[in-house]
């Protein structure tokens, strides 16, 4: 199952090329905390999930809906720093080092970086600086999840969606902090929707490519990863609880690269879906 969060964070899930609004499902809660109905959502999963597998309601095509990110609200909305072996490789240069996600553990990219397949992605005007795509598979977390082990870590999982972890490099004298430097509006596009564990199958089969302008610069899989899907649930949650609707970005493999305004971005997991993001200077 698809489920999508479109228009002013109304719930929905995807048949074909439409969304069926859902959202009358979930208790009536004021727009400004509807971001958090996702959680709800994902909580009552096992109780709704008949009912959104034959969904009745408002049916939208997909292309008259603005899609917001897929996952608006997590409480924890974490990244793996270097999550493949050919991808450090790249790193080396600029980062000077040789450690892992497996060393590293996660970082913490900031919520409100969040966007939706709808939405373009805008670069700050802060010239001379470089900013890069990194194409990755994110995982949504459906059960809380405190000190789990990884024979356990995929019962925890809701779904996955496709997450750009767009980020400012660093150059030789400015060296702000990650979060900083991958936290500006809309450098977390995700989308267009969340694809269901139990629909999703095995994370060791998904794949992600991302395209600039139609060349296609990243192609990677899950099963490259260095620490892979329940190790890094596993890692996670031994440092905090984590809860429905939280967000893990799982790394990006080889082929990062610089974005510029007006470049198309193709993102697209095939067991998931795909993301046509335009690149535009930031207008404020
Ligand atoms: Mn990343």
């Amino acid at each position: 199952m698809k489920i999508a969060v479109f228009d002013d964070y109304r719930l929905g899930v995807v048949v074909d090329e439409h969304v069926v609004d859902v959202t009358p499902l979930l208790p009536d809660v004021h727009p400004a905390m509807r971001p958090h109905l996702l959680a709800e959502l994902i909580s009552r999963y096992g109780e709704l999930r008949e009912r959104l597998l034959a969904p009745e309601g408002r049916t939208l095509p997909l292309k008259d809906v603005r899609l917001r990110a897929a996952c608006p609200a997590p409480r924890n909305f974490l990244a793996a720093p270097l999550n493949y072996v050919d991808h450090g490789a790249e790193m080396l240069a600029s980062t000077g080092s040789t450690a892992t996600a497996k060393e590293l553990g996660f970082f913490v990219k900031a919520a409100g970086s969040l966007s939706g397949a709808s939405d373009d992605l805008e670069l700050p005007d802060l010239p001379g600086r470089r900013f890069d795509h990194e194409g990755e598979i994110g995982v949504v977390i459906g059960r809380a999840a405190r000190g789990v082990s990884r024979d356990d870590a995929l019962d925890h999982v809701f779904g996955y969606t496709v997450v750009v972890d767009a980020t400012m490099r660093m150059t030789e004298t400015q060296r702000e902090e990650r979060t900083f430097r991958k936290s500006f509006a809309t450098f977390g596009p995700c989308g267009p929707w969340i694809v269901t564990a139990d629909e999703a199958g095995d994370p060791a089969e998904m794949q992600i490519q991302l395209s600039v302008n139609g060349e296609l610069r990243q192609d990677g899989a899950l099963k490259d990863l260095i620490v892979d899907v329940p190790g890094l649930i596993e890692q996670a949650s031994a440092v905090l609880p984590l809860q429905p609707g939280d967000l893990i970005a799982t790394g990006t493999p080889v082929g990062v690269g610089e974005l510029h305004p007006a470049d198309e971005v193709v993102v697209t997991s095939p067991q998931i879906g795909s993301m046509n993001l335009t690149v535009r200077r930031r207008a404020w």
